[in-house]
């Protein structure tokens, strides 16, 4: 058996006792059987067991902001609040620390945006999210846009627009989720051939749908600022604006799920800053902390803000707003605004960016089209003998499915790690990637 205590085991060892004990997410076991198992990590590269390098080209799950080399503030933050007070139970008490991080955010949020609950990832953040609106309207249905992920959770991946709601569905589905369609093209359907036409009908369509379901039955409308994992979509001009007007005339929270696009990612501090709106409720995590700790925000308006004043919130975690998690989110935003990550997203890494992904669906047939905002790019792809996309979006796979086999190891080969979701795939480097580094393997 294996010696647990000593400081290093063989790489055999590691791969036969992963075989033995370690779950896949998502997937089955096979899943994580031929993934590295990761040893360390430097800047924006990756080493496995094997001394194998890769670029993390995708942050990982879109998360690993700040890449791996830990700002020295925050790893001080860190050890400095674990040696000061490890833990605080929020239904207990409250932090300094936690009081500090919540005034910092309601500064960087727009408008009366200013009320904080911090869980400790994004799913969990939507879970109260979700109960904060249906708590504050008395209302109980949530609609969702179908190609949008807002997590793993039961009410979350009920939630979720894209083919993994299938697994909440299977089991026993959270009652009160309503979905409604993506304004954006998607291969088989197109509100329209201008913006202005699919935010028209896309939001007529939306009316319709409220007053079909009964407005005074809707809680929330629930969306990704910009979607993440489903492709980089921005939505049409004029369509958030125009889901924000519906949200005020039927009293609906709108609620926005920055959880991938929020802290920087689309070169604003913000997705829903692309747009003219103010959402009621915002959610967020893995770049609050740069993803090294788990922590959340559901960061709420003063109106709801007030009516949890008098009225119990009905929500709450045993790790709700760690004290080492927030003082991890605390140093990685001032690192953020000190470094200026947002704009070195938006003038470095867009063009950068931009121009790798133009020379990519210019050069193969197998990439039908690419975009890019902020640090937050994509490319579709497609099968050039067909024109169509390499997996359909209920995940099951198109003509060729082994191409995407081919393509994952491909990617490992080069010294890529991240990961690929057909039919996108999805380019997502650290924010503090510089223009230097050697950033696209493939050529
Ligand atoms: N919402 C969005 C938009 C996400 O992209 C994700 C994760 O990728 C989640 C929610 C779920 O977050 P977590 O995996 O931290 O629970």
């Amino acid at each position: 058996s294996a010696d647990h205590w000593s400081e290093s085991w063989e790489v055999d060892d590691l791969y036969a006792k992963s075989q033995e004990h370690v779950m896949a997410t998502w997937g089955p076991g096979s899943y994580i059987r031929g993934a590295p198992i990761l040893s360390h990590g430097e800047g924006c590269h990756l080493w496995d067991v094997h001394g194998n390098k890769y670029l993390d080209w995708t942050c990982q799950a879109i998360c690993t902001n700040l890449g791996y080399s830990v700002p020295p503030a925050v790893l001080e933050a860190a050890y400095k609040q674990m040696k000061k007070l490890p833990m605080a139970y929020g239904g207990l008490g409250n932090t300094e620390i936690r009081v500090r991080l919540a005034s910092l955010l309601s500064e960087l949020l727009p408008g009366d945006i200013n009320g904080f609950l911090f869980p400790s990832g994004g799913s969990e953040a939507n879970e109260a999210a979700i109960r904060l609106a249906r708590r504050y309207t008395g209302r109980s249905k949530i609609i969702n846009h179908y190609r949008s992920y807002h997590g793993g959770s039961s009410a979350a991946l009920t939630a979720t627009g894209d083919f993994r709601r299938g697994f909440a569905e299977a089991a026993a589905p959270a009652p009160g989720f309503v979905k409604t369609m993506n304004p954006n093209d998607s291969y088989l359907f197109s509100f329209g051939s201008t913006d202005e036409e699919r935010t028209a009908k896309s939001l007529g369509y939306l009316e319709e749908q409220i007053k079909c379901e009964g407005p005074n039955t809707i809680a929330a409308i629930m969306l990704e600022s910009l979607v993440g994992s489903g492709g980089v979509l921005k939505a049409p001009k004029g369509y958030m604006e125009g889901v924000r007007a519906l949200c005020d005339k039927y009293g609906i929270v709108l609620i926005c799920d920055e959880v991938m696009v929020g802290f920087g990612r689309t070169g604003k501090f913000w997705g829903f800053q692309h747009y003219d709106i103010i959402p009621d409720i915002v959610t967020s995590a893995k770049g609050l902390t740069g993803a090294y700790m788990p922590l959340s925000m559901v960061a709420v308006r003063s109106h709801i803000k007030d009516y949890f004043e008098v009225n119990p919130v009905g929500w709450g975690a045993t790790f709700q707003a760690h004290p080492v998690a927030c003082a991890v989110g605390y140093e990685c935003v001032k690192f953020m605004l000190e470094k200026d990550l947002v704009r070195h997203a938006k003038e470095v890494i867009e063009p950068i960016m931009q121009k790798h992904i133009d020379r990519f669906a210019e050069k193969y047939d197998s990439v039908a089209r690419g975009r890019v905002v902020g640090a937050f790019g994509c490319l579709d792809l497609v099968d050039p003998r067909t024109g169509a996309p390499v997996q359909n979006f209920d995940g099951s796979d198109c003509s060729k499915p082994e191409a995407i086999t081919i393509f994952r190891a491909a990617l490992k080969e080069n010294g890529l790690y991240g990961f690929v979701r057909p039919p996108m795939f999805h380019c997502a480097p650290a924010l503090v990637i510089q223009p230097e580094e050697p950033w696209i393997c493939l050529t």
